[in-house]
């Protein structure tokens, strides 16, 4: 039930660029090219996410991107 809550604002963090975990807007992490042309940015809260420069959204990394 809790995670119904939670979901929908992280989703709404998100969509702004801000990290889920602090709020912190993601532009202020630091970034790393990747491979396939996204960046990894990494919070100062140290959580990861995955930028995609060609949609301009922000995912969560997922485990064996970290
Ligand atoms: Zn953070």
């Amino acid at each position: 039930m809790f995670k119904n809550i939670i979901a929908p604002v992280q989703a709404w963090l998100l969509a702004q660029g801000r990290c889920v975990g602090c709020g912190t807007p993601l532009t202020k992490g630091k970034r790393e090219k990747r491979k396939d042309g996204t960046e990894k940015v990494t919070c100062k809260c140290g959580r990861i996410f995955i930028f995609n420069p060609k949609t301009k959204k922000y995912r969560r990394a997922l485990f064996e991107e970290v």
